[in-house]
């Protein structure tokens, strides 16, 4: 099938190297075009603007970081767009503008899903995301054979903005769950435990999470190296934070975490891994 990506980062890089293994013929753009033209020797086909990446293409995949960078893509395919085409936005956006946007390219016969993705860079690569799908049953049950490409769970959620909100719940636990495993690993270490022993006593128990088990290690070494940026989980910890207040719902836990993740940004941590939340932890506790 012939397909077009847009956003060729940490995650989409990969994800186009899963489709081209498929023997799909893809065609790439990126902002910085240096970034797409590295997918050339996997046969990526590299395309000099946006308009001229979806040219010809039955389905075209966004995978940029944040709502206004959607919403420029969106605006400049806009009128090369024709109809039969599909747009799939893998990015975590706000559901409300996913909404927006299905509803603007409906009228001209474009059908969108939202599905982000969970699972980080390794998912990428393996092609073991965990993708949540927003928009028709339609447009899911076309998209579904491509999407097998890059993930192992993919589950249609409901209209427009559905994969969206299911990303935030899931982000919700995602942050939860490495502060989590970073203040245990810290206490255990300042509790006069080898902190790598914990990890290996209790990453099977009641307290596993893929944060822990993924990331602890991580934590141990200092390696912040990036799999998922923290400035891009404090973006996705305001779109929650946006979503909770549009229902009238409190979450304080995801409000502290939120300033924790702010402290480490303040601390420098914005274009490390999430897991530097641990550095972040260390310095507030004033601990070696
Ligand atoms: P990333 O490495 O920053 O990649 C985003 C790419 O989009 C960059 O290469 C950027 O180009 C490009 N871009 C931005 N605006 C563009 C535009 N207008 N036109 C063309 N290209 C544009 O980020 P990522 O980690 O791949 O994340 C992408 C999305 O996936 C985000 O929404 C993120 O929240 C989500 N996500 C990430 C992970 C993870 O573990 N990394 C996991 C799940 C979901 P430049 O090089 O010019 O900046």
């Amino acid at each position: 099938m012939d397909l077009t990506w847009i956003g060729t980062g940490i995650m989409g890089a990969p994800m186009v190297r899963r489709l081209l293994k498929a023997g799909h013929r893809v065609r790439v753009f990126n902002r910085t075009i240096e970034k797409a033209r590295a997918l050339a020797a996997d046969g990526a086909i590299v395309a000099s603007n946006p308009s001229e990446a979806i040219e010809g293409a039955a389905m075209i995949f966004t995978m940029v970081p944040d709502t206004p960078d959607v919403l420029r893509v969106i605006d400049q395919i806009s009128s090369a767009l024709v109809s039969d085409q599909l747009v799939i936005d893998m990015s975590t956006i706000s559901p409300a503008a996913s909404r927006k946007i299905a509803d603007s390219l409906a009228s001209r016969g474009v059908a969108v899903l939202d599905a982000p993705v969970s699972g980080g860079e390794p998912g990428a690569i393996d092609g073991t995301l965990t993708i949540m799908v927003g928009g028709t049953p339609e447009a899911f049950a076309r998209a579904q054979p491509i999407l097998a490409n890059l993930g192992k769970r993919v589950t249609h959620m409901g209209a427009a903005g559905a994969g969206q909100t299911t990303k935030l719940a899931n982000q919700i636990a995602v942050s939860l769950n490495c502060t989590a495993a970073a203040e245990a690993l810290l206490f255990a270490r300042q509790g006069g435990l080898d902190p790598a022993r914990v990890l290996e006593a209790i990453g099977d128990g009641a307290a596993a999470s893929w944060q822990l088990n993924n990331l602890g290690p991580k934590m141990l070494v200092h390696d912040n190296r990036p799999g998922f940026f923290v400035k891009l989980l404090r973006k996705d910890l305001r779109l929650v934070a946006e979503a909770a207040k549009e229902y009238g719902l409190a979450l304080p836990a995801l409000a502290l975490v939120s300033s924790i993740y702010n402290t480490a940004a303040a601390m420098g941590h914005d274009d490390d891994g999430h897991q530097s939340v641990a550095d972040a932890l260390e310095r507030i506790a004033k601990v070696k």
